[in-house]
């Protein structure tokens, strides 16, 4: 409602603001003479013309006809008529002048006198979504396409194109149909009238495939054998303020304006929800993120806390806490435990004479070969501390583990330890023991028992295994 007032508003100010036609005697004379002024339109050309229910001139044209209006000294009615080519033949046969918005055609030019155009309407071509979108017409090949009858378009086009197979229809209501149901290929026309049916049946399966050469440029068109009705055309033409035609183009095709209104407010929202839709996938990707550091970082930490971070055998906190529960475990379902520990010889004097670094190589490559060695899921090794390891083992038998710790400290003894021109041999003492737990053991006593026979095995000499019995005797 707004709209139309500021509208009918600046067309007001418009017509006021316009300088009066100035005309000469002979074409006053001849307005005199004629007293009306009659004209014809296209009665179903929407949004540039039509005639409404009503039977009143609406449209583009209906609006440049007020301004005409306000600037002739004679009345200018309308002629009514069926359609645009009865319109036609009203001009020809002179019961109308004028045709308000007429293309010049070499045929309509036998009978009608033209002014410049003064409305330009791009020619386009519909057709159904899924074709491809045309780029010229001579890509459109032998398909059929639509073209309404007795419009000038159709005249210039078979002219321009004399292969297309050209189809007349009625009305771009029928055409549109006949491209819907896939009579037609497409249908030509300009692309105010169709993109205002496309809009008004908000038509979705068809599409304005492309813009072609040859925009409609529409004029007044006059009776010829009256030539003053063209120059008086003309005048009136060159008295339209461009606001005044620049409110008319914009309040009737409006329609198209609101498409691509509705199409930006549908991007705009469309770019929104994607904006928000990326920050949250971005702070969801970020807080995935910090969750997996914090994570691994927890994970490591849990390592770190139960590892030795030289040799990544156990660490002694862990340890302290799984003895026991093994001790448990072996004492309630009868099975034989070891507990061996396992200290390296001499190894002071490695440090001395080859530097930490060296040590610290031969800590590795011990832990590495104990860890070939003793692989079963029932073993754990760590290292107790300095070059002190501890080796538990669920459910080996003395027997077994005997073999087993000999093998190992015969591999140590076997292979030199090198790092880049040091070389060194090492070797281990071993004091073990393997039994089923009594009730009562604990994991301290377990640990003394071991450490007795370790320093047996140093007495013995070393690069040796010593097994011990309990000794505590059962309580
Ligand atoms: P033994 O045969 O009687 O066990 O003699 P040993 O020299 O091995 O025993 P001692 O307890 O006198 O020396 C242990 C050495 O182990 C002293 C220390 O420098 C070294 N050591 C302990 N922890 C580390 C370590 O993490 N890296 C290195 N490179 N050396 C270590
Ligand atoms: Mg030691
Ligand atoms: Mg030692």
């Amino acid at each position: 409602m707004n709209r139309w007032f500021c509208w009918l508003l600046l067309l007001g100010a418009a017509c006021l603001q316009a300088q009066p036609l100035v005309l000469t005697d002979a074409q006053r004379d001849y307005l005199q003479m004629k007293q009306t002024l009659r004209y014809c339109i296209d009665p179903s050309w929407p949004p540039f013309e039509s005639v409404g229910p009503d039977g009143q001139h609406r449209g583009m044209s209906a609006d440049y006809v007020s301004f005409f209006r306000s600037q002739l000294p004679i009345p200018l009615e309308l002629l009514p008529t069926t359609s645009w080519p009865d319109s036609v033949a009203a001009a020809e046969q002179r019961r109308c002048d004028l045709l308000l918005l007429a293309m010049p055609t070499p045929s309509r030019r036998q009978f009608m006198n033209f002014t410049k155009p003064y409305l330009l309407i791009p020619s386009v071509i519909v057709t159904r979504t899924d074709h491809p979108r045309v780029k010229s017409v001579a890509e459109l090949g032998n398909a059929q396409y639509g073209i309404r009858r007795g419009f000038g378009f159709a005249e210039l086009y078979r002219q321009l194109h004399p292969t297309l197979k050209l189809v007349e229809v009625q009305s771009y209501e029928e055409g549109l149909l006949m491209v819907q149901s896939g009579q037609l290929t497409g249908m030509f026309g300009n692309m105010g009238s169709l993109g205002y049916l496309l809009q008004q049946y908000k038509i979705t399966n068809l599409k304005i495939a492309g813009r072609l050469p040859g925009d409609s440029e529409l004029s007044i068109a006059s009776r010829n054998d009256e030539p003053l009705l063209n120059e008086i055309s003309q005048l009136l033409i060159d008295q339209i303020d461009p606001a005044l035609q620049q409110q008319i183009d914009n309040h009737w095709l409006s329609v198209r304006m609101e498409t691509s209104e509705d199409y930006r407010l549908v991007l705009s929202v469309t770019a929104a929800a994607l904006l928000v839709l990326s920050a949250l996938v971005w702070a969801y990707l970020q807080v995935r993120r910090l969750n997996r550091q914090l994570l691994q970082a927890n994970a490591r930490l849990a390592h770190q806390s139960l590892h030795d971070g030289l040799t990544g055998l156990y660490n002694r906190t862990f340890m302290d806490e799984k003895l026991p529960a093994c001790l448990s475990l072996c004492q309630r379902e009868q099975m034989p435990l070891t507990l061996a520990v396992l200290d390296l010889d001499h190894f002071k004097q490695i440090n001395d004479l080859h530097g930490h670094l060296f040590g610290d190589q031969c800590l590795r490559q011990f832990a590495a070969l104990l860890q070939q060695h003793f692989q079963r899921p029932a073993d754990m090794l760590v290292r107790f501390g300095g070059e002190e390891f501890v080796l538990v083992s669920v459910g080996v038998d003395a027997a077994t583990m005997a073999q087993m710790l000999q093998q190992f400290v015969t591999a140590l003894a076997a292979v030199p330890v090198a790092l880049a021109q040091q070389q060194s041999h090492l070797t281990v003492s071993i004091g073990w023991l393997c039994q089923v737990p009594a009730r009562g053991q604990t994991a301290a006593q377990w640990l003394a028992q071991a450490d007795k026979a370790l320093y047996r095995a140093k007495a013995n000499g070393r690069n040796c295994a010593v097994q011990t019995e309990w000794a505590g005797a059962e309580h």
